[in-house]
């Protein structure tokens, strides 16, 4: 069984940043946004069921889903919203178990920006948190995305609050300081995981 590391965090943390530093170390990621993008993609699997729940308005011209008007939808109407999650969710999981048994090396990352929100914990065999305190956040998702500080702390209010988040975390990457500075401590986890992963599978 292919020893399954959760990487999580709020948005902004870091995750995307950290799960590149795994990935040059050789690491299998498997990414829940980039899963979920496909699912409603032009032809994507979750389309059928989307259109079904929500009208075969939100496919666009080009066979793909239209974000904008479903994020419309579902928006301030949290039982769409949980229906939606119903269709999604499921999907993403299966594939993520499924791309992570196929690989060959010892563990997987697993990144899953809401995995405590999902209740995701207990599937996987150990959670990794990237942590930076909320001004970090704010301050890194603007220059980056050009949001505004009232969307962003929107977002953040919506997920899992920090001090949470840390009390469920195994292993913690402290993000504060600059990018170039992640090597070690990654480098540092990728060799426990190693171990880990060894010990689960004597
Ligand atoms: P997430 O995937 O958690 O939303 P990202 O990895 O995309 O977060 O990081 C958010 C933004 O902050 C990106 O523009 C990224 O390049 C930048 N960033 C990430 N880590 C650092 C860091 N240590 N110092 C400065 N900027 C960073």
């Amino acid at each position: 069984m292919t020893y399954r590391v959760a990487l999580t965090g709020g948005i902004g943390s870091g995750k995307s940043t950290v799960a590149e530093r795994f990935a040059a170390l050789g690491v299998a990621v498997s990414d829940a946004d980039a899963i979920a993008h496909q699912f409603t993609a032009a032809d994507g699997e979750a389309l059928p069921a989307i259109a079904a729940a929500f009208g075969t308005e939100m496919i666009d011209a080009n066979g793909a889903l239209d974000r904008a008007r479903l994020r419309r939808r579902v928006f301030a109407d949290p039982a769409a919203r949980r229906q939606l999650e119903g269709i999604l969710h499921p999907l993403i999981r299966a594939r993520m178990f499924e791309e992570t048994e196929a690989i060959s090396a010892p563990y997987a990352l697993l990144a899953i920006p809401l995995l405590f929100e999902t209740g995701q914990q207990a599937l996987v065999d150990r959670v990794l948190v990237v942590d930076v305190p909320e001004a970090v956040q704010i301050a890194r998702v603007q220059s980056r995305s050009g949001l505004d500080p009232t969307e962003i702390k929107r977002i953040v209010a919506s997920q899992i609050n920090r001090a949470e988040r840390l009390a469920a975390a195994d292993d913690v990457i402290d993000n504060r300081a600059e990018a170039s500075r992640l090597a070690p401590r990654v480098a540092h986890l990728h060799r426990a995981y190693l171990r880990r992963a060894c010990q689960q599978n004597d």
